[in-house]
């Protein structure tokens, strides 16, 4: 699914991924854990093909193409996810319309027939029943005066709704309570399947006991300096990034 190999990156001109190299199968949730600055957004970033992430090395290979090759769009429609850490309020745009929008657009890039707005809301209601949600959200701005809770409600019902190959969750935890932590957990493993990879970035291992990954990676000074089973999320707990740090020498 994905193979990234020796990936540098830099932003603003200071090099921040510094010879990262990961590989995702499909089928599997990784999990990228790691101190504050450690570059986890920033990879998250390059992946999804933001403006302002400079590659100057290294290779990131998506279904055997090349992912550097494709616009954001592309990717996106390729089936590529970012759920951001901080989602963007669209005051105004109701939050249906902009989801029929978003689906429409990789339907289109895909060469596949648009769902007219019956067959959109039919979809809605099948994914509405697979995650457990009520509908009230969609009626609404998207994010617009949205809780934490909601915005990340609404992030797990893009993910379903637009059926990625690869989805990034960058930081889902940060400040969400335990219900909003379970309703993460529990859409994203109604949404594992042998054809979908997940990339899990998060900063605690309390997420990882309700989404357990095949593999936990450490991401420190920008590059993977240790990967593991789901034990290596609580040794981390357990002896904090310092205990990782004492044992890899900082890059060159
Ligand atoms: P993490 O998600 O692991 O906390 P980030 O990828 O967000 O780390 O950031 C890694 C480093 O890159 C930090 O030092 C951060 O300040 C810097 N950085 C990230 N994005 C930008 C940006 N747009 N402009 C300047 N510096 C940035
Ligand atoms: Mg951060
Ligand atoms: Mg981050």
């Amino acid at each position: 699914m994905l193979k990234i190999d020796d990936l540098h990156v830099r932003v603003a001109g200071k090099e921040i991924l510094k010879g990262l190299s990961l590989e995702v199968a499909a089928g599997e949730v990784h999990a990228i854990m790691g101190p504050n600055g450690a570059g986890k957004s920033t990879l998250g970033n390059v992946l999804a093909g933001r403006e302002g992430y400079e590659v100057t090395a290294g290779t990131i290979e998506y279904r055997g193409r090349d992912l550097l090759a494709l616009e954001p769009e592309e990717r996106a429609a390729e089936g590529v996810f970012l759920a951001f850490q901080y989602p963007v309020e669209i005051p105004g745009v109701n939050n249906t319309y902009f989801l029929r929008a978003a689906l429409n657009a990789q339907r289109r890039h895909r060469g596949e027939p648009e769902l007219d707005s019956m067959q959109f809301l039919k979809k809605v209601r099948e994914k509405l029943a697979v995650l457990h949600l009520k509908d009230e959200l969609l009626h609404r701005a998207v994010n617009e005066g949205f809780s934490g809770g909601e915005k990340k409600r609404n992030e797990i019902f893009q993910l379903a709704l637009l059926e990625p190959r690869l989805a990034i969750l960058d930081e889902t935890d940060s400040g969400l309570d335990i219900d909003a932590l379970r309703m993460v957990a529990d859409g994203v493993n109604a949404m594992r399947d042998p054809g979908r990879a997940f990339l899990v970035v998060t900063h605690y291992q309390r997420l990882l006991e309700y989404i357990v990954p095949d593999v936990v990676h450490v991401l420190a000074d920008g590059r993977i300096v240790e990967s593991g089973d789901k034990s290596l999320a609580l040794k981390l707990e357990e002896h904090g990034y310092a205990w990782i740090a004492g044992r890899h020498a900082p890059a060159p």
